[in-house]
């Protein structure tokens, strides 16, 4: 086909956790390209008033709620607007196969995204990766699933992106380390002693960005870097040596790559989400932006500080299960999901959550070479092991 009879294809998104944070700004970035993003499929856990409103102002092709319950609600509304409509968590497996997608936004929080990841990759899908639980528990098997099916995995995590878009064009090049950056969350400059009274309140309240309950708990205990490391060595196939982590208050600098002849790149912008997720949306073309400029000027000083191991410990613990391997990080991601859902809901103290961790780390099975089963099976042990520490405490 010559140039001026090609047609534009728009390229096809399923978003799974459209309702969340990175869903909801996902929806805004495609909302300002109506010419290059369709929206084919949109899927949520139990908010489903907000997929409603969704569904109706992005027309996709169907939607998946995971909360059984709530399907006969759905069907009511959408069916005569010839949206179809699916309930539970295995009709996200199946969806994401679905032909018409080119590209499967994992924006779900938590373990739960792992399956329909695989999924996607299985079916050829391109991946927006937000999900970062995904490669935490099993980032070797998805990396290899990935290569095999020639599947690109792009990065919607801000340091990850940022390292994505820093390494290219660099292919010959060997990376010498990474340097993650983390804001401190809202404790960095709390004492030990502070930091063992703090409220449910304050652990939610992150200096730089908004996002989901989840991931900002995991900010405040710095579980949230541990877990990027983890991310980071199976995204770029590193050594986990080679993957450093600086606190950096501002969050502009949103991560660096050293290259072998001690060269630094870094890339910068104001935290805003939408960007690391128009990247991926529309990688390799880089689109004009929806979000305010940086000014050098408005931010005189750019300050850099070690992380404090002694107050923020899942920082250790996240280190040594990534240098144990096998189930570990699997372990450490069900352990830390079981914990923080029970801090949100006020059962235990934010310093519990590490606690917990630690305990159901030395009370599980550990499998050096995990299969997929392994990945479910340990996931499963260790969400009860937790659950019994808690009670005990509690
Ligand atoms: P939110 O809690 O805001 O949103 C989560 C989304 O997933 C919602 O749509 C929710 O549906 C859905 N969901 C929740 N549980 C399940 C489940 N068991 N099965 C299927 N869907 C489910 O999370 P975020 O948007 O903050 O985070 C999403 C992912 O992106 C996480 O992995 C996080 O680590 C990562 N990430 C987020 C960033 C951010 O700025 N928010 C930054 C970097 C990474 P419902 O609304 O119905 O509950
Ligand atoms: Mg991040």
């Amino acid at each position: 086909m010559d140039k001026g009879t090609q047609s534009i294809h728009k390229k096809r998104i399923a978003i799974l956790g459209s309702t969340g944070s990175i869903g909801t700004q996902a929806l805004e970035v495609i909302e300002q390209y109506p010419r290059l993003f369709e929206v084919e499929v949109l899927t949520a856990h139990s908010n489903v008033d907000l997929l409603i409103s969704q569904a109706k102002k992005y027309k996709p092709n169907a939607v998946v709620i995971v909360k059984e319950d709530q399907y006969n609600y759905l069907q009511d509304i959408l069916d005569p607007l010839g949206i179809k409509v699916y309930a539970g968590s295995a009709a996200l497996e199946q969806i994401v196969q679905m032909g018409s997608i080119d590209m499967v936004l994992t924006a779900m929080v938590g373990f739960a995204g792992l399956a329909p990841t695989i999924q996607a990759i299985q079916a050829g899908k391109a991946i927006a990766l937000a999900n970062k639980e995904t490669l935490v528990v099993a980032g070797e098997l998805v990396m290899k699933m990935a290569m095999e099916h020639q599947v690109p995995i792009i990065p919607v995590d801000s340091e990850h992106s940022a390292i994505f878009q820093c390494l290219v064009g660099e292919d010959i090049n060997p990376v010498g380390k990474i340097i993650l950056t983390a804001s401190g969350g809202p404790f960095r400059t709390k004492t030990l002693e502070e930091i063992q009274k703090v409220s449910l309140k304050e652990a939610l309240r992150h200096p730089n960005w908004s996002m989901g309950d989840k991931i900002t708990i995991d900010s405040a205990t710095m579980m949230n870097k541990g877990l990027e490391i983890i991310e980071a060595k199976w995204l770029f196939n590193l050594r986990a040596e080679q993957v450093e982590v600086v606190v950096h208050p501002q969050s502009i600098i949103h991560s660096l790559v050293e290259f072998e002849d001690g060269s630094i790149k870094a890339q910068m912008g104001l935290p805003d989400m939408r960007l690391p997720i128009q990247y991926a949306l529309g990688f390799p073309k880089r689109l004009p932006g929806i979000n305010k400029q940086f000014s050098f000027i408005d931010y005189p000083e750019l300050n850099f500080e070690s992380p404090d191991p002694q107050r923020f410990p899942n920082l250790r613990i996240a280190r040594e299960c990534l240098s144990k391997g096998g189930n570990w990080p699997g372990v450490l991601n069900a352990a830390n999901e079981i914990a923080v859902e029970a801090f949100l809901k006020e059962k235990i103290r934010f310093t519990d959550i590490p606690i917990l961790i630690e305990k159901t780390l030395e009370a599980s099975s550990f499998v050096p070479h995990p299969v997929y089963q392994d990945y479910i099976d340990s996931d499963r042990e260790a969400r009860e092991l937790t659950r019994s520490f808690i009670k005990i405490i509690t």
